[in-house]
């Protein structure tokens, strides 16, 4: 089922959101996409005639009330957004009562899922090490089976719109679905945004295609690294990785960030894109530092030359410019990791040239998906985030999809 096919008029939809948005220390929310981002899938419901229920984490309770964690801090808010009433369920699995009572048009939001342990599904307050964990842990998924099956009886159809929580088999985000056929479930238009725009860039590629893989290390993106390798053209290599690249191939690299027991897997990508006819392109300068802040002292070095006592905290020119070349003409293009310490705005060029050639190709009709954390920070540090395809709100679940892994989410409502 589809949300332009639903017919909501005078059913109750359950809709599990993602309201894990950040607050200050008086519960104001500090930065509302999250929230924006549901809006939506929530007015077309309530357009149609459906009454809400909605359903969310927020932070990590880790199974137990928290009034910090309360979603009460944001119902008003939700309520301003949607332009109606919010009714707030203090109890998110005593909430039969008043689901049953909702209107066309009305609005529920439940408390904070994570109250629950059964949300997560793991069982409290026993160690992994522990001899009982096996059977404290089916116990868990026995109960967590009860609680989806509570929150799914509140409503004639589910609507998961939660990208963030996807790579989750929460009871929310997963096994809700398995208490509703197939014509009573399905994604939220977020979720369709997103698994769109994944597919774009794992299937439905246009060429050539470029992926700008960056940040700290290799081992965190060794999973999408593989994957790509059998579908780019281009594959950059940056930021704080280009340091274990450049060490394993004999590199003088001084104080440069660099993981010496991934040394041979660098070698061993090399050889594999060598292999598959991938234009695999590495730093060749960069900007080196002798200390790691903004305002240390720095000089363009080769990544593979740099001086005791310095460390290479951004790209250079050369690699600015070859890195360009490599997407200025592309017609997919994915960037995950920034090319340099962004955080220092000395060291931000790399990055920005990435985010220039970047905007300049999706000018010229390419599809560029951003997204996993520090890209979507630097891109709109760059106030540039108007200017790509698509910028990815899920972190960990948007890395796991470009892995090739399965979604639980997903599959839980597309099989
Ligand atoms: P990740 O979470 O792995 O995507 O890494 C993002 C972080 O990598 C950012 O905080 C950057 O500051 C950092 N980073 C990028 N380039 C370097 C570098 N050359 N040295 C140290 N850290 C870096």
């Amino acid at each position: 089922m589809t949300i332009d096919n639903y017919k909501f008029a005078g059913k109750k939809a359950i809709v599990r959101v993602d309201f894990n948005v950040p607050l200050d220390e008086n519960g104001k929310i500090t930065d509302d996409t999250r929230i924006r981002g549901a809006l939506p899938t929530l007015k077309k419901i309530l357009a149609d005639g459906g009454a809400l229920i909605i359903m969310s984490h927020m932070g990590k309770p880790k199974g137990k009330v928290n009034a910090k964690f309360s979603l009460s801090q944001i119902t008003d808010a939700v309520a301003e957004k949607l332009g109606v009433a919010v009714q707030f369920a203090p109890d998110c699995a005593k909430a039969a009562e008043a689901a049953a009572a909702l209107k066309p048009g009305e609005v529920l939001l439940l408390e904070n899922l994570r109250f629950y342990p059964e949300e997560e599904g793991k069982p409290v307050g026993i160690d992994k090490e522990d001899p009982a964990y096996d059977e404290a842990k089916k116990a868990m998924k026995a109960s967590q089976k009860e609680f989806a099956k509570t929150l799914a009886s509140y409503a004639d159809c589910y609507v998961n719109d939660a990208f963030g929580t996807a790579h989750r088999k929460h009871a929310s985000t997963a096994v809700i679905a398995d208490y509703f056929d197939a014509d009573n479930k399905m994604l939220g238009y977020l979720m369709e945004k997103e698994v769109n725009a994944v597919d774009n860039v794992l299937s439905n590629i246009k060429r050539p295609f470029t992926a700008i893989m960056g940040g700290s290390k290799v081992s965190t993106k060794i999973g999408i690294i593989e994957n790509l390798m059998d579908k780019v053209d281009n594959l950059i290599l940056c930021g704080g990785m280009t340091y274990t690249f450049a060490k394993a191939q004999g590199g003088q690299i001084g104080n440069s960030i660099c993981e010496d027991d991934k040394l041979q897997l660098a070698l061993d990508i090399i050889a594999k894109a060598k292999a598959k006819g991938v234009n695999l392109v590495l730093g060749t300068d960069c900007v080196a530092a002798d200390a790691f802040a903004n305002d240390a002292n720095t000089q363009i070095v080769p990544s593979n030359a740099i001086p005791e006592g310095w460390e290479g905290l951004d790209a250079g020119p050369n690699t600015q410019k070859a890195f360009a070349e490599a997407i200025k003409n592309a017609k997919t293009i994915l960037w995950n990791g920034p090319a340099g310490v962004f955080e220092f705005d000395n060291f931000t060029a790399g990055s920005r040239a990435i985010a220039d050639a970047i905007a300049e190709a999706t000018k010229n009709g390419a599809f560029s998906l951003i997204g996993g954390g520090d890209s979507v920070a630097c891109i709109n540090k760059f106030g540039m985030a108007d200017q790509v395809s698509y910028i990815s709100t899920g972190g960990g679940a948007l890395l796991e999809a470009i892995e090739g892994k399965i979604l639980p989410g997903i599959a839980a409502i597309k099989g």
